[in-house]
């Protein structure tokens, strides 16, 4: 690689140098850049992303703050800064990650990423069908204990079932999960919760009774509460499966989505309580089949003449050129947005 030439995301590469905000003319327009980086369209889209990540990690910040809580503080610090900078070259974007699971950003690229993945392979299958398996809701005391049980009960509903696959040679179970918590504020309790894929209407309805069969308590897992049906529009339920983690916008009636967005609310000191239930558990697993890889190499970016470097500012909710002072998008959040991300957020409910 000549010596102009940089690797900006190992050490001495030249987001470092643009961190370090050192005299641009140190800046290349040549250099080599690392993954495939973001499309135009996701680039545009990204200083939204960023507005809406930075004022649920400050707001998360003060929670661990008042908690005492130095691990947390540092996680959201870490997820604060996440792309902060971009490099844009050969008409895509990139960034370095922070890659947390409750960072918006970083949330949001892996789950596109799955749904890409996994798009073409359950298209192939006979008659997916959504499940909906759940337990009554917990109080964030209680969170943390309810989230291994339930991630306990689905291993051992899977291990029976591929136990009794080989003993009758039969299929074991072949779907995707997703594990979820929500809060509601009314009771101020939290409901884990899965969501999942099934290969057919067989298997969904094989795994609704074993579900049912396991808890054995219409009190802990109520049959009418675990729902199956059969999926009409698999981009949207692949979707509305990908929603994994928990819901940033709570609606405070919690009147099933027949309120006004303007009427929802932040519940941070409870998304706090959900990031640490989380925290250590797989939210997303496919089984009875291997996830496709995306086959891109992620060290071997392209080689750019025309890179030009990017800072977000937070005072104009923006990427700014750090050459030209040219913004990358003009988005700017409206008053609605302003309003939930300050006024509506709740920093004591929980
Ligand atoms: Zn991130």
């Amino acid at each position: 690689m000549p010596k102009s030439q940089h690797n900006w995301a190992s050490k001495g590469g030249a987001l470092d140098k643009l961190a370090q905000k050192g005299p641009i003319g140190e800046l290349p327009r040549d250099c080599q850049l690392v993954g495939v980086g973001a499309s135009k369209s996701t680039i545009r889209k990204r200083p939204k992303k960023k507005f809406i990540c930075q004022k649920l990690m400050l707001a998360l910040i003060d929670i661990a703050k008042d908690e005492g809580n130095l691990s947390w503080e540092k996680k959201y610090r870490n997820a604060l800064y996440c792309s902060d900078q971009m490099i844009t070259g050969n008409g895509r974007g990139h960034c370095k990650y922070c890659k947390h699971r409750f960072c918006t950003i970083c949330v949001s690229i892996c789950k596109a990423d799955r749904i890409n993945r996994l798009f073409p392979v359950l298209v192939e299958w006979p008659e997916p069908q959504f499940v909906t398996l759940t337990i009554k809701a917990k109080k964030h005391w209680d969170l943390k204990t309810h989230v291994k049980a339930v991630l306990e009960a689905f291993g051992t509903i899977l291990k029976r079932k591929r136990k009794k696959a080989t003993r009758k040679s039969g299929l074991p179970y072949i779907g995707i999960r997703a594990l979820e918590a929500n809060f509601n504020p009314i009771a101020k309790t939290y409901n884990p919760h899965f969501h999942l894929i099934m290969y057919n209407a067989e298997m969904a309805r094989d795994i609704r009774k074993d579900w049912i069969k396991y808890w054995d308590d219409e009190k802990i897992a109520a049959p009418y509460l675990q729902q199956a049906s059969r999926i009409k529009d698999l981009n949207h339920h692949l979707k509305e499966t990908m929603k994994y983690g928990t819901k940033i916008f709570t609606d405070p009636t919690m009147n099933k989505g027949k309120s006004k967005n303007s009427s929802f609310m932040v519940y941070i000191a409870a998304m706090h309580e959900i990031n640490k239930a989380f925290d250590g558990s797989r939210l997303f697993s496919t089984f009875g089949f291997k996830q496709p890889t995306t086959g891109v190499r992620i060290d071997s970016g392209p080689n750019v003449t025309d890179a030009q470097y990017w800072q977000y500012e937070s005072s104009i909710c923006d990427y700014v050129n750090i050459q030209t002072g040219q913004k990358l998008t003009h988005w700017a959040p409206n008053c609605e947005m302003i309003d939930l991300l300050t006024q509506k957020m709740d920093v004591e409910s929980k």
